[in-house]
This record gives C-alpha cells, structure tokens and sequence, in this order.
C-alpha cells in the first residue's frame, strides 16, 4: 500500500468508487471518466507502480478477473429501438494498459482499462450490470 496513491485509497475505502469485483488480491471499479459506458478499471490490491513490477502470482489473477468483466458485459446488453433482443453478445472492447507518462499513464498504480465498445452501427447499448 502506498499512502497518497489514489488508487490505493480506493482498495481501503477512503474514497468512493463505483467497485464491480473484488478477491483477495484484485480490485475492479469504474473510471471516473469513462471512455464508453462500462469503462472499466482492473487493479492489484498491492501497490506498484508499473505491471513489470508486479510479482508474478498477482498478475496471474489480473487478466481472469478481466475476463469476468467482459463475460458480465456480454450478459446485458438492452434492446435495441427496435425492442430486439440482440442474439450476439457484445465482443468488442479494448484493452489497455499505459506504463510511464510517455505511455499516457496519469496514476501511478498499476491499471487494465476495460473499455467496451458497443455495436455503433445497430446502436445497442450496454446495460451495466456488474455485481
Ligand atoms: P491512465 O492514463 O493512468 O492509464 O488512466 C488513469 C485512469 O484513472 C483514467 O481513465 C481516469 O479517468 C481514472 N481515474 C483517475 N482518478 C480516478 C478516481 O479517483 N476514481 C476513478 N474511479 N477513476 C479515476
Ligand atoms: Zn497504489
């Protein structure tokens, strides 16, 4: 744990967050500005700074609990205008993960976005429903 990092804050609940998974070893909530309706973020419950500093048992368990974000996600999609039901769940969603500010990374502890893209061209929407 590091005492300033704001993410860390978060895992202890000094700040709110909207979480969506939590294990002994990994944290999940939403961004606080997302990108698309789900965005989400995937963190180590104990502090570092970038993902090669992360022990190797902790980044085991990172990208299965990504995982079960976007099969979630895939579970709750709304209808379109139409009232369909959509038939194919939604399966395009970035990724990303930035090491250092010339990768873009704003806060200093470890972070998967998950950032969902729903279907622009039937316009579906995600319904997210994450316990
Ligand atoms: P980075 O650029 O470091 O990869 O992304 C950091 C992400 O953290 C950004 O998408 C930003 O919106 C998000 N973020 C920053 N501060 C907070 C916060 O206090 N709460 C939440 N939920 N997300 C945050
Ligand atoms: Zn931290």
């Amino acid at each position: 744990m590091s005492a300033g990092c704001i993410f860390c804050r978060i895992i202890r609940g000094e700040l709110p967050s909207h979480r969506i998974l939590e294990t002994s070893r990994v944290f999940a909530f939403l961004d606080i500005n997302p990108l698309s309706k789900g965005h989400a973020l995937v963190i180590p419950k104990s502090h570092a700074t970038f993902m090669h500093e992360v022990p190797d048992e902790e980044l085991a368990e990172l990208l299965p609990a990504a995982k079960r974000i976007v099969h979630a996600l895939n579970l709750h999609q709304t209808p379109n205008v139409g009232g369909e039901i959509p038939d194919k769940p939604l399966v395009s969603y970035n990724i990303l993960q930035n090491n250092g500010r010339m990768a873009h990374q704003a806060v200093d502890h470890v972070h998967f976005h998950i950032i969902p893209r729903p279907d622009t061209n039937t316009g579906l929407q995600l319904e997210w429903n994450v316990k």
